[in-house]
């Protein structure tokens, strides 16, 4: 596996690769790896002959300066682990790479950008949109694989595509999860002991929401019992806990199209996010 640091010199590279006719996948990444990162890279290792994998903890989608300071770096870890699952190629910039003096572009998609997540990170889904934006037009990738786990990523992510005519089909992963629920994330890391036994009632809460809704509960009353949990268990915030429609995201209160059970809330100093289908 080559890490590469420049743009031309990865520009190269996958000219090489695409000139001998062979199709390139790309796997963006934060870093801190874990499993539900190379269940991406397996799908990508099964869907393309060559595949991309990108380490940049990006800072323009970071509203929180803590947040980006306390994000875990394990970069040589991370490319072991890269290596071992078969990637042919890191890229890991640094920042004035991907956003040298006078950088002055914003790619942003309305609507989806501003709920949810949006609306209790500012900013933060201009910053994805951008630098996803370049990475597919820095890698040239013929794929890119995104996590469920980041659903409303994931149809952002979709949506600048389709909208921006970018020569890449978008593939979605199911969510990884611990044996006992929880969702996988780098942010894992910064629990406690007893945060981390704590940190499997959302998904719980959101396993029992849905399927009391698809027992036929009211919605607005699933939703409640299901923040209370939360909360009674440990966490100390539920910024949102929502049905929304799976792809659009407008909100529901009835389940009479594919839903997404949607999730944000803190545990001590780590915000944790979830989701999952909800099918009428
Ligand atoms: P991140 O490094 O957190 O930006 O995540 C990089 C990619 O991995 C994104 O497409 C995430 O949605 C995906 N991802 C993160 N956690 C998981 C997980 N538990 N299962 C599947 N994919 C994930």
């Amino acid at each position: 596996m080559r890490t590469l640091r420049d743009v031309k010199g990865l520009r190269s590279v996958v000219a090489g690769w695409k000139r001998a006719g062979q199709s390139v996948g790309v796997v963006p990444t934060m870093g801190a790896l874990h499993e539900g990162h190379l269940s991406l890279v397996a799908a990508a290792k099964a869907g393309t002959d060559r595949v991309i994998a990108t380490v940049f903890v990006n800072p323009m989608q970071f509203n929180n300066a803590e947040d980006l300071a306390k994000y875990p770096r394990t970069e040589d870890r991370d490319a072991a682990m890269l290596m071992e699952a078969g990637v042919d190629l890191l890229f890991a910039p640094a920042p004035e790479v991907v956003y040298p003096d006078g950088f002055a572009t914003t790619v942003g998609v309305s609507g989806l950008s501003t709920d949810l997540e949006g609306t209790f990170r500012p900013g933060h889904f201009d910053g994805v949109a951008t630098v996803v934006t370049k990475l597919l037009m820095m890698t040239g990738a013929d794929r890119a694989y995104f996590g469920e786990k980041d659903w409303q990523q994931l149809q952002i992510v979709r949506r600048l595509v389709r909208d921006l005519n970018i020569p890449a089909t978008i593939t979605g992963c199911a969510t990884r999860r611990e044996a006992d629920g929880l969702a996988m994330s780098s942010r894992n890391l910064r629990l406690s002991a007893e945060e981390r036994a704590v940190a499997p009632a959302l998904h719980n809460a959101m396993a029992a929401a849905a399927a009391a809704i698809r027992g036929g509960a009211p919605v607005p009353a699933a939703l409640a019992t299901a923040r209370d949990a939360v909360v009674a268990a440990g966490f100390a915030e539920v910024e949102y806990l929502e049905l929304r429609e799976a792809e659009g995201l407008a909100p529901l209160d009835r389940l009479d199209r594919p839903a997404r059970l949607l999730a944000a809330a803190w545990l001590g100093p780590v915000r944790l996010i979830d989701n999952i289908a909800v099918a009428p």
